[in-house]
């Protein structure tokens, strides 16, 4: 009788975006036997909270500039080989339709996160995949496999995400599993979160909406800008825009950097055009008898017109008679180059996403095999690469789960994988 081929014995740290992704790509290989670990009751709980809860799974605008890390290029292999387009295919595979919304933001049709999880879900339990619900607490190398806490296995792929939006990082041990196979964490900062500035007038535009751009300073160095909506907390600036630079925040913050915002509310017109429009309102309008803030009515939300008025020096309720060409200087200045200092950001549990995580250097990129311990690899934000707002990290979920999963699994694959994943998705 012929000896049964024993089965490749791969587990998973991780039954997140990233990890149920790798799963559903090594099980195209035959022979395999997929473990994941999963923390949580149920597998993809992150992903439920996504977008909104609506989950922006990718974006039709793809480019590596979207991605942030020691070394993002290190991305640029599995995203281009693993992209937007395959991304829509890989979930209408599963019965997800993608819906494009705000300018290349895509949906699932149901506009349910929950619909993109329980997808994966599914799609795992019809290919086989076993799930374990426990933390996995340790992960020990043996000559040619691995021990999980008292299992063994053949292959490790490491896609336990990171601590970003958990009330207590202190439940997450997925930077010790790493370090304790030998590999290097970079500093971790929180990212896609709101900035902390100082400014007692930040109570009074608490909860104020304006469009407007963003610039971070670094001891007087441009490092991000961003335009969209801001939002105005009681400690500083959320929104969009907020979010796509604070990690440029939390490093420059965490490396003892003078870290200086630039906001411009008038982002679209010149300084000369603003001059000319103050000039008009606090100068025309005032003659009519209105105060300097009845002047100012229609421009800006009405609290934060108050704001830019008293931090030019201009009384909000007194008349045009006060109001000096130095202060119309200082109002157009604070108009569309507004300075704060930053004092951070919020911390990870509020974070949408965590910079830093397993230093790249360490790890290759065409497998996402780890460069010191053979049979292990790495998946998803674990990683040191991080996206900005818009689906870039669930794509980077998506894109480096598939080239873990499939480099785990098979023996051989094309040097060039598009294809290969491409006929796995339509098989
Ligand atoms: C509120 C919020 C909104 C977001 N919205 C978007 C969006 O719209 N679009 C977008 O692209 N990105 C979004 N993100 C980011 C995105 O969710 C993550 O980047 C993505 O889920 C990372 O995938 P992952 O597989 O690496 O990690 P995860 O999806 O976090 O999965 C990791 C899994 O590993 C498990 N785990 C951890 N340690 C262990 C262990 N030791 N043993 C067993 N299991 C373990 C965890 O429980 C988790 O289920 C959002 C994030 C948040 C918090």
């Amino acid at each position: 009788m012929a000896e049964e081929k024993k089965k490749k014995r791969i587990a998973i740290i991780g039954g997140g975006a990233s990890g149920m992704t790798a799963a559903i790509f090594a099980s195209a290989a035959k022979d395999v036997e997929i473990t994941i670990f999963e923390a949580k009751d149920v597998p993809g709980k992150k992903i439920n909270g996504t977008g909104n809860g609506k989950c922006n799974f990718t974006n039709d605008n793809m480019d590596l500039k979207f991605y942030r890390g020691q070394h993002p290029e290190f991305a640029s292999f599995a995203l281009s080989n693993f992209d937007n387009e395959t991304a829509k295919d890989y979930f209408k595979s599963m019965g997800i339709r993608p819906k494009e919304k705000n300018g290349g933001y895509i949906y699932p049709n149901s506009e349910e996160a929950a619909s993109v999880s329980s997808a994966l879900r599914l799609s795992c339990a019809e290919k086989g995949v076993k799930f374990v619900f426990e933390k996995a607490k340790s992960i020990t190398k043996e000559k040619n496999s691995f021990k999980i806490d008292s299992q063994s296995f053949d292959k490790v792929i490491i896609a336990c995400g990171s601590f970003a939006n958990m009330k207590d990082v202190t439940d997450f041990n997925g930077y010790g599993l790493v370090k304790s196979l030998g590999h290097k964490i970079t500093p971790l900062y929180p990212a896609l979160c709101q900035i902390r500035c100082k400014g007692s007038f930040f109570k009074t535009i608490n909860g104020v909406r304006t469009e407007g751009s963003v610039k971070v300073f670094a001891d007087g160095k441009e490092k991000a800008s961003e335009k969209g909506e801001l939002l105005f907390t009681d400690y500083g600036v959320s929104g969009i825009p907020a979010f796509q630079v604070s990690r440029f925040c939390a490093e420059a913050a965490g490396s003892s950097k003078k870290v200086v915002l630039s906001l411009n509310f008038m982002a679209g017109m010149s300084v000369d055009e603003v001059r000319t429009e103050v000039e008009n309102r606090l100068k025309k309008l005032s003659r009519k008898g209105r105060t300097n803030e009845e002047a100012m009515l229609g421009l800006l939300n009405h609290k934060l017109n108050f704001v830019l008025l008293n931090l030019s020096g201009i009384d909000p309720t007194g008349s045009n008679k006060n109001v000096t060409d130095d202060k119309i200087a200082a109002l157009v200045k604070n108009l569309t180059d507004l300075r704060v200092d930053v004092t951070g950001t919020n911390d990870f549990s509020f974070a949408q996403v965590v910079a830093g995580g397993t230093d790249t250097s360490e790890v290759d990129p065409e497998t996402m095999g780890s460069k010191i311990v053979q049979g292990l690899y790495f998946a998803g934000e674990t990683l040191d690469i991080d996206g900005t707002c818009g689906g870039y990290n669930l794509q980077w979920a998506w894109s480096s789960g598939a080239i873990a999963g499939l480099n785990a699994a098979f023996e051989k694959i094309p040097k060039e994988p598009k294809r290969f994943i491409e006929e796995i998705i339509n098989r």
